[in-house]
């Protein structure tokens, strides 16, 4: 086993782990398996890093998002380590390259979306891989109990026979003392297990909560009134794109951000935010996962998600870097009755979720006891169209189905295209008979993707063909070509996204949609909804005091700067009126012959205005002063 500061050093550059690190890492190396709970950025991948680098042997990463595992691959490369990941959009070719990568590299991490621990021969493989450690990034995603529950984590537990003896280590940034058992439980945890929980107070993060009816005009007010980089997050994409539109018409740069966005797009205004050159990212929830902006200052939620766990993460993302940074939620009291009626949508009713599943299956002609295993590209628009149904309905429905395990829509269309050249330098340079185009396009590539000899490498087909002023189709149309000379390997994005079956198709009657995945659950995240509305509009106590204690920290204290904590000390500072009815006896004692009311205003300091107006009015009521058109008096009373 070799020394783990060491590890950190060289690969990293750091000096020393941050708190609760080390434990972990010491905890599982001792071959206990482990939970640690550590908010966003907290540095959870280099625990399991550092630990996996520490045992001769390979680590399995399990990751429920294929950007993720892309970009932590590609970070891993960045340190010299190397790295595999699979993921179900992959061409056979690049399973391949990967394989060769993963035995004959012998890589050190290999990173898999949990829906692939169901093949057979992926479970051989691992027999023969003898991974040293299991690590499950995300790992509330394998409780129901979760807010972001996903089915084929179920998957994991079938490991622990796979490898009897490699340690499981769980990560999150988000778990309610429920979730971590739960998390433990679905894990089969083996007695003497360890749980380090760090805490998830963001001491230079104010939350505020700011009533406000009219939350289009708070908003550019909040972001007229503050400077740096800025995050709105709104509840639906029309929206997105009406605030960024309006924010621009008021002089604030703002762009807009959602799911449904071409991946160039999207990709271009992330650039164009993170860069700095616009202010404001104005974005559903799509927007966050893995983006590392260090200096957000503000994040505003126009809308409220529908739990604090969300909402904590989505805040989260402001003040990495450590520096002052706002995290403030619009309210308004109608904002309850909108988050329960969206609760309620995302539960449709039974029968109507055993329509979509029949007419899904009717969708892509799969007949009853058919279909198990297989990917099916599924255009959602084109199936809503074609059956006149909502979206509204159909997306809740397609969750639930996959919670229930019947069929699990997969929507990653954040997928780019991947090149690999498949000759080698030499022969770069004797190529015949190909386009003028294509050989362009060859040329634009090296120049802008290094490492295309050595691996499959995300490229962007619009960027190559804005710098050689060529048209996209002629661009894809030389991509292909080289292509078919067998000069590259081209993995076309995929846009599609797509169904899968995990069991064939059943009947009708034998569909069953069990209390675990409906009426539990209803109830759970009834709970979060109410728990989160309580945090926006309960005034009594700390925001991130409570906000902690949800998060089962022992016993949080107020945070001294969410606006509850500000109001009260505000109220502290200010003088009870006894004080300042003296002080303003004295102010008029000093000055026999009068003084114009403004000026005693002023004297007395903007804060206590009303206070002041209330106690004069008192004293020309009791005959104690009086009033000589602006000028106030005392009234002498020997
Ligand atoms: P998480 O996955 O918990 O959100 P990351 O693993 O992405 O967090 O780490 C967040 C940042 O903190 C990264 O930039 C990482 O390099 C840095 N970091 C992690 N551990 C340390 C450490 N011991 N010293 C300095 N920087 C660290
Ligand atoms: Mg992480």
């Amino acid at each position: 086993m070799n020394d783990i500061h060491a590890i950190l050093r060289r690969h990293w550059g750091y000096d020393s782990f941050r708190p609760l690190q080390e434990d972990i890492i010491r905890s599982v190396l001792s071959g206990c398996d482990t939970l640690g709970l550590m908010p966003t950025g907290g540095g959870k991948s280099i625990v399991f890093q550092v630990a996996g680098l520490a045992l001769d042997t390979l680590t399995l990463v399990i990751s429920p998002l294929v950007s993720l595992m892309k970009d932590q691959v590609d970070n891993l490369k960045r340190h010299r380590i190397k790295a595999v990941y699979f993921h179900s959009g992959m061409s056979a070719a690049e399973s391949r390259v990967a394989w060769e990568r993963l035995v004959n590299d012998r890589a050190r991490f290999l990173y898999i979306a949990p829906e692939r621990l169901k093949s057979e021969r992926f479970q051989a493989e691992l027999r023969q891989l003898k991974p040293g450690l299991i690590v499950v990034d995300e790992a509330h995603c394998i409780s129901q109990w979760g807010y972001d529950f996903r089915p084929s984590f179920m998957n994991i537990r079938d490991l622990r026979r796979i490898l009897p003896t490699a340690p499981v280590l769980a990560l999150t940034a988000t778990a309610t003392p429920a979730v971590a058992a739960d998390i433990r439980r679905q894990l089969d945890f083996r007695p003497g297990n360890n749980t380090f929980q760090m805490s998830f107070s963001r001491h230079n993060i104010s939350y505020l909560v700011r009533r406000a009816p009219v939350k289009l005009d708070e908003v550019a007010r909040i972001l007229q009134l503050t400077e740096g980089s800025a995050i709105v997050y709104v509840r639906n994409r029309k929206r997105t794109r009406e605030l960024a539109d309006h924010l621009d018409s008021l002089g604030i740069p703002a762009t807009y951000y959602h799911a449904g966005l071409t991946f160039d797009i999207k990709e271009e205004r992330q650039n164009a935010w993170k860069s700095g050159a616009i202010r404001v990212m104005v974005a559903t929830n799509a927007f966050g996962m893995g983006i590392d902006k260090p200096d957000v200052r503000l994040v505003i939620h126009y809308d409220m998600p529908p739990s604090l766990e969300e909402y904590y993460q989505e805040a989260g993302r402001a003040g990495r870097d450590g520096l002052p940074s706002f995290a403030v939620l619009l309210y308004t009291p109608r904002d309850k009755a909108t988050m329960r009626r969206r609760l309620t949508m995302e539960f449709p009713d039974k029968k109507d979720i055993l329509k979509v599943y029949e007419r899904v299956c009717n969708f892509l002609n799969i007949a009853v006891s058919e279909g198990y295993g297989k990917i099916n590209e599924f255009d959602i628009d084109k199936f809503t169209h074609t059956f006149d149904m909502q979206p509204e309905l159909v997306m809740p429905a397609l969750r639930i189905l996959g919670q229930a395990g019947y069929m699990q829509y997969v929507d990653e269309r954040e997928n780019a295209s991947r090149v690999l050249i498949l000759i080698t330098r030499e022969e770069l340079y004797n190529i015949q008979g190909i386009s003028d185009d294509a050989d362009r396009v060859l040329a634009s590539l090296l120049r802008i993707y290094p490492g295309l000899f050595t691996d499959y490498q995300f490229i962007n087909e619009a960027r190559v063909a804005r710098e050689l002023q060529l048209d996209g189709e002629r661009v894809y149309a030389a991509m292909l070509e080289l292509g078919r000379m067998k000069i590259v390997s081209y993995v076309p994005r995929s846009r599609t996204p797509f169904i899968y079956l995990p069991t064939s198709r059943e009947e009708p009657r034998y569909v069953q949609i069990g209390r675990n995945v409906y009426e539990e659950r209803f109830k759970v995240q009834q709970q979060r909804v109410e728990s989160m509305i309580s945090y926006a509009s309960d005034d009594d106590s700390c925001r991130v005091e409570r906000m902690l204690r949800y998060f089962g920290e022992p016993s949080p204290s107020p945070c001294g700067q969410c606006d509850i904590c500000r109001a009260l000390k505000a109220r502290a500072n200010r003088p009870t009126d006894v004080d300042l009815a003296s002080r303003v006896l004295d102010y008029l004692r000093a000055r026999p012959r009068g003084v114009r009311y403004d000026v005693l205003l002023a004297a007395m300091g903007s804060s206590v205005t009303p206070q002041v107006s209330r106690l004069v009015a008192t004293m020309l009521q009791e005959g104690v002063a009086s009033m000589d058109g602006p000028y106030l008096q005392l009234i002498a009373t020997d």
